[in-house]
């Protein structure tokens, strides 16, 4: 057995097929004449456009218009009718007397060089896209074939070094039944495709490309990350059985979409989304998010080398705010530092990164940043239902200064007719255990509470949500982490504001019952655990929960409360 990273959720069970690497052999000559050389990189870029247009067109089909995804190869378009790339390409051709080949090599490795120096998934994503580009335009000007995969035989599992975009838009993804390579993480182009096509994946699995041999009988799962090779009948067996299981309770979980989100006993809640980018709220409202319950913009400022500037941040808010149509849409405010860094920002070294220079403590001490993003966000707001949340909170001047900085911009958006919502709702997160005890003060400040258990849970427990060694302290299901939320959830409930929860805890089926009978109102969970969370929570009535809310708060240990509710979630049939 070897293993990787599984991306793709699903069992695949089939034949290997390797993906040899491109251009092995670069044929590089030298040249006499280089316009004849210039004319012939042109017709070849001409036909690039063309041939890449066409994938664009099958990959849209097969994803029924999941724009993101063809974005990647858009990307590429525009790339090649780069100003910059294409004169360093004649430069080269001119000057060095080098053939196209060499020279569109040359110019794509400059390109990447410059980027391999800043360590960043996205900026990894746009080496891929770029080398993509570059040996596709040389296996043209090389005469040769793009590789046909467009008839696969059935079960057919893909084995690469790096699944390009063009492969997998190529792909006749009818007949594969998963995908490995060598390289790639959970968010890379692969796993993005993989993901939107239903395909299981497993990335950076290490020997991919040396132990698997084309035809061995390979099986992957794509949630676990482990991957059998020729393995004996008994583990087809087993995983047969997995294959259908997760196929049935998929089955079983589309019958969630598109319905509402009550209790057994027709208790009406909300369940929102977490989304780092614009294009998670398209996943989102495909999976039936009532709204989005939180809004990542840290990934907005990851996605480039420098800081988007305010028309691109209000362009991505209002592409979230549209695509939600009227739906509730809570924007955080920049949250970096933690183990959050964006290279370019030049965040120093710090000895307590957590405790330290991070969120709403970096924005107010970077106003222009920050006036920049509310100005984005208020925007936006004239598109739909927008809510202002601001992260890490611990005393209520950061609340004050910040509400002052938004009626401030209100005020100049109002001279100058600018379009926002008036009635714009601001929102703290509570993440913090100062935030969690001033809760009842800071009701009466803002609109509503969300409350972060991913960070609550460290600062309470004193325990980095990072540190395997305190691992068995992180937990939200120690008393004091409890008693903390119910606290929280009180003091908004008093106060007649909105409560909602975004941490991972929102979706951990065991927390259900325990989070209905507290009288939450709104859970915000992964695009991918909305269906799930619709599930679980339609298991459950609110005197049961309660029941199950009055035994857990009189227990005093984790050990104790999690067993009692995994025996609880099974005897109410959740998943557990
Ligand atoms: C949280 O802390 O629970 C939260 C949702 O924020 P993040 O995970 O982005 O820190
Ligand atoms: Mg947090």
């Amino acid at each position: 057995m070897i293993s990787g990273i599984g991306t793709s959720g699903g069992i695949g069970i089939g034949n290997a097929l390797i993906i040899p690497d491109k251009n092995a052999n670069i044929n590089i000559t030298s040249i006499d004449n280089p316009k004849e050389e210039k004319d012939r990189y042109d017709k070849v870029k001409a036909h690039f456009i063309i041939e890449t247009e066409k994938l664009i067109l099958k990959l849209k089909n097969k994803l029924k218009d999941n724009d993101k995804v063809a974005l990647v190869l858009k990307n590429q378009i525009y790339l090649v009718n780069d100003e910059e790339l294409n004169k360093s390409i004649y430069d080269i051709i001119e000057n060095e007397h080098l053939c196209a080949e060499a020279a569109v090599l040359k110019a794509c490795d400059m390109y990447i060089n410059i980027l391999n120096s800043i360590d960043s998934d996205v900026i990894n994503q746009r080496i891929v896209d770029i080398k993509d580009l570059s040996s596709r335009i040389i296996n043209m000007l090389q005469g040769q074939e793009e590789l046909n995969l467009s008839e696969l035989p059935n079960d057919t599992v893909i084995v690469a070094n790096e699944l390009h975009p063009s492969i997998t838009a190529a792909m006749d993804t009818e007949h594969v039944a998963g995908i490995v390579a060598r390289r790639g993480g959970e968010n890379s182009h692969a796993a993005i495709l993989s993901r939107a096509l239903e395909i299981p994946a497993v990335l950076s699995v290490k020997n991919a490309m040396t132990d698997i041999k084309n035809n061995d009988l390979v099986i992957i799962d794509g949630s676990s990350g482990k991957i059998y090779i020729n393995p004996d009948k008994n583990i087809i067996e087993e995983y047969r059985e997995k294959r259908e299981e997760y196929k049935l309770k998929l089955k079983e979980l589309k019958e969630f979409n598109g319905k509402p989100t009550v209790t057994r006993d027709n208790k009406i809640l909300k369940l929102f989304a977490n989304i780092g980018t614009d294009y998670d709220a398209h996943k989102a409202v495909g999976k039936s998010a009532e709204g989005i319950g939180l809004f990542r913009t840290e990934f907005l400022f990851m996605n480039r080398i420098s800081i988007p500037d305010e028309d691109e941040q209000t362009e991505a808010y209002k592409r979230a705010v549209i695509m939600c149509d009227g739906k509730p849409v809570t924007i955080r405010t920049l949250d970096i530092g933690g183990d959050k860094d964006i290279a370019y920002m030049g965040l120093e070294h710090e000895e307590n990164p957590y405790l330290g220079y991070r969120a709403i403590r970096y924005c107010l001490d970077h106003k222009d940043l920050f006036e920049t993003q509310l100005r984005s966000i208020l925007k936006a707001s004239a598109y739909g239902n927008v809510r202002i949340m601001l992260p890490m909170i611990t005393c209520i001047e950061e609340i004050r200064e910040v509400k002052n900085i938004i009626a401030y911009i209100k005020n100049e958006f109002d001279k100058n007719g600018i379009e926002y919502d008036k009635n714009i709702k601001i929102g703290i997160m509570i993440e913090t255990p100062a935030a969690a005890v001033m809760a009842d003060v800071f009701a009466k400040e803002v609109d509503f509470f969300s409350i972060g258990t991913n960070d609550l849970t460290q600062y309470t427990m004193a325990a980095d949500r990072g540190n395997e060694n305190v691992a068995y302290l992180y937990s939200v299901f120690n008393p004091a982490v409890l008693r903390t939320i119910e606290n929280v959830i009180n003091a908004a409930k008093n106060n007649n504001i909105g409560i909602c929860m975004c941490g991972e805890s929102a979706g951990n089926p065991l927390m259900i019952p325990l989070l209905i009978a507290f009288g939450l109102e709104e859970f915000s969970v992964s695009p991918s655990m909305i269906l799930e969370t619709r599930k679980n929570i339609s298991k459950w009535t609110y005197e049961e929960a309660c029941n199950v809310k009055n035994a857990v708060m009189n227990m005093v240990t984790k050990s104790e409360i999690t067993a009692y509710l995994k025996e609880c979630g099974g005897r109410y049939g959740t998943d557990i």
